[in-house]
């Protein structure tokens, strides 16, 4: 092991170490990772509906999240996608809140380090969200963060049609990829979507808070 190595080892231990005691990374051999307020940070925003500030429509805001309830409860206990929502928007377009999701997602850059270290290290990492973004806009976001996500898998609850909050999204993920729980871990911010759910599909779980600034 080399000193680079060694110490980015450090880091992320102490960061693995930071909330629960003794959780080695190095223990495991899949990694998964949650992505809003885990890998990734959205600027400025306090909470996720604020993104709706950013479209210059002074009644974007209030119609925005009157579509998504309309969209959640049309499809019942399913995941939504962006599109189910933009259905109740038909005089917008769902291009311009990618963009400005886009311009407000950075890295986090507690997590960087521990991200490449899994990657260094050769575990295989895939990344589990509960969001109605497609996957390809979270690489999108993900890439322009400074993540590396070549060969990493992005499983999203809006195109697997399970959520982690239910605890479905581990069990279809495990299942398609054929993954042994026991040799994984996940980390995330949510205790329920994060912890609970994981834990109770077999995976060991970091629950991760970013220390406040
Ligand atoms: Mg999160």
């Amino acid at each position: 092991m080399n000193v680079l190595h060694t110490t980015v080892s450090k880091i992320a231990n102490i960061l693995l170490a930071k909330n629960i005691g003794a959780c080695d990374v190095d223990n495991y051999n899949i990694v998964s990772f949650d992505i809003f307020d885990t890998l990734i940070i959205r600027n400025n925003l306090n909470k996720p509906s604020d993104l709706f500030d950013l479209i210059n429509d002074a009644e974007f805001k209030t119609k925005r999240i009157e579509a998504e309830k309309l969209a959640r409860a049309k499809a019942a206990k399913s995941e939504i996608t962006l599109d189910d929502i933009y259905e109740h928007l038909p005089l917008y377009d769902s291009g311009i809140e990618i963009e400005a999701e886009c311009s407000v997602c950075k890295s986090n850059s507690e997590m960087i380090p521990l991200f490449n270290y899994c990657r260094h290290s050769g575990k295989r990492i895939l990344i589990i969200s509960d969001m109605y973004l497609s996957s390809n806009v979270l690489t999108r976001i993900l890439i322009s963060a400074g993540y590396d996500v070549n060969g990493v898998d992005i499983c999203v609850s809006s195109e697997y049609k399970d959520t982690k909050q239910s605890g479905k999204l581990y069990e279809s993920v495990l299942r398609e990829k054929h993954l042994d729980p026991g040799r994984m871990l996940h980390i995330g911010d949510n205790f329920q979507s994060d912890y609970i759910m994981a834990k109770r599909n077999g995976i060991n779980a970091f629950l991760y808070k970013k220390d406040l600034k």
